[in-house]
């Protein structure tokens, strides 16, 4: 085995938060850095301001709302894929704090799946449930909520790639 391609991961201190709880990876020559308190999450390829970094001027306007800058780069919330739902930003209350929201997954019924069509043919069976949309007022509370209200399934299901995702998500 080839070690010096093997990832390197330490915690350290978030310049956003404060929190020890800034997780870095280290891969070949990127760097992927998670925040587990505040949620935001960067890397090599957000060095550099909004102004001039490419990377991040590519992105979409609702992802582009809730960046900030902070230690020499670009920091953007992250949104989570789960095995129960998805986790993604909500908005920022008037202190510019960053809330949280998870809608859970449902299964389309089957008389139902027609409105839900793949790219590739065929029909989804599941979708995010928007209508439960859950909000919360820090990322880390978020997480252990949701955690603690689906931990029956969480054990339960396996990751499944094909649902359908609106576009608001
Ligand atoms: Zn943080």
């Amino acid at each position: 085995m080839d070690r010096s391609k093997s990832d390197i991961k330490l915690v350290i201190n978030c310049s956003l938060c404060g929190k020890k709880e800034l997780q870095v990876i280290k891969k070949d020559d990127d760097e992927l850095m998670q925040c587990l308190s505040c949620g935001y999450a960067s890397s090599n390829i957000y060095l550099g301001d909004m102004k001039t970094n490419e990377t991040f001027k590519s992105l979409e306007e609702d992802t582009k709302k809730f960046a900030k800058e902070s230690n020499g780069q670009i920091w953007i919330p992250a949104v989570m894929s789960m095995p129960v739902g998805v986790y993604y930003p909500h908005s920022f209350d008037e202190d510019k704090n960053l809330k949280w929201a998870f809608s859970p997954i449902v299964d389309i019924l089957e008389e139902e799946q027609k409105h839900y069509p793949k790219p590739d043919g065929g029909f989804f069976k599941q979708r995010y449930d928007l209508d439960s949309e859950q909000i919360f007022d820090f990322f880390g509370e978020g997480i252990i909520r949701i955690n603690n209200q689906y931990e029956e399934e969480i054990s339960l299901k396996a990751p499944k790639d094909e649902r359908f995702v609106q576009d608001s998500v």
